[in-house]
């Protein structure tokens, strides 16, 4: 049997409602807004060229009475870095200004600002990218460009609001050309979002792309295509891996096995939004 479009999904929802059987499904306005194409924006602006960069000095333990100063500029050297040790142990505020002026990795020479990650830090659901993209590091927000119009749009049908979730990244900074992050990055990085995951605390992680899959699931066989839809477990967390937003603006078809895969996340919730039909 050839396989259902998500047409014949939001078709087949309706009939189901219209019997009385409960299916997930949601308003056919926010719907109607995910599947919308986002258009292109004028690129921001012309990349800023890699600079030198000089490794971090050894690391030393987490000072909480002077934590770390905030970014500095690109270029400088690393004066201080911190043991994944330390950064197992810090508190939010901490965790943030160790970001904020990490030199761990030679990102830190081409960034314009780090992207922490952003929403509410006792989120029942995460949502975690890849890594920030031109709009993110100009604004030190993530998920703020075209592919976090996206976001919004799959957060939005899934009944949540950008403020009731928390979202940060695999890697808190830019890398250059929005190329993939390097190993050496990623593993720079590691203890961040390993100790935002632990903060949080969340129900559901909702992995967003392959470079957030194999970063948090280095060992699983498998890629994004074969695993997504598939739940998995991150240190007693379950986890919903799917496509990245930037890949459903290239590839607008994918959105309906993204949006199946978000669904499962909802009935977590006990989220069973009937179509509301204006
Ligand atoms: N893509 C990501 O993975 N993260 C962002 O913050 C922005 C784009």
């Amino acid at each position: 049997m050839p396989e259902k479009t998500f047409y014949d999904e939001i078709v087949e929802c309706l009939r189901l409602t219209r019997r009385g059987t409960p299916a997930v499904t949601v308003s056919e306005e926010v719907m109607k807004e995910f599947m919308t194409d986002i258009p292109r924006r004028p690129s921001a602006e012309p990349e800023a060229p890699e600079t030198s960069y000089i490794p971090p000095a050894p690391v030393s333990p987490a000072d909480p009475v002077n934590p770390p100063p905030a970014a500095s500029p690109a270029g400088m050297s690393l004066s201080k870095g911190f043991s994944a040790a330390d950064i197992a142990g810090m508190n939010w505020e901490e965790l943030s200004a160790a970001v904020a002026g990490c030199r761990a990795c030679k990102l830190c020479t081409t960034r314009k600002n780090t992207v922490f990650g952003s929403g509410n830090r006792e989120a029942k659901l995460l949502f975690f990218g890849e890594g920030p993209g031109a709009d993110e590091d100009a604004q030190g927000l993530p998920f703020v460009g075209r592919a976090g119009e996206l976001l919004t749009k799959m957060i939005n049908a899934m009944q949540f609001s950008r403020e009731e979730v928390f979202i940060c990244n695999t890697i808190k900074c830019r890398p250059p050309n929005n190329r993939n992050p390097e190993p050496d990055e990623t593993e720079a990085c590691r203890a961040y979002a390993e100790r935002q995951i632990e903060l949080v605390k969340p129900e559901v992680i909702v992995i967003l792309g392959s470079v957030a899959l194999r970063f948090l699931f280095p060992n699983v066989y498998g890629g994004i295509r074969s695993l997504r839809g598939k739940w998995l477990e991150y240190r007693g967390i379950k986890v919903m891996p799917t496509y990245h937003p930037a890949y459903l603006l290239r590839n607008p078809a994918s959105k309906a096995e993204t949006w199946k895969d978000l669904q499962q996340v909802m009935t977590c919730f006990g989220k069973n939004p009937q179509p509301r039909r204006h």
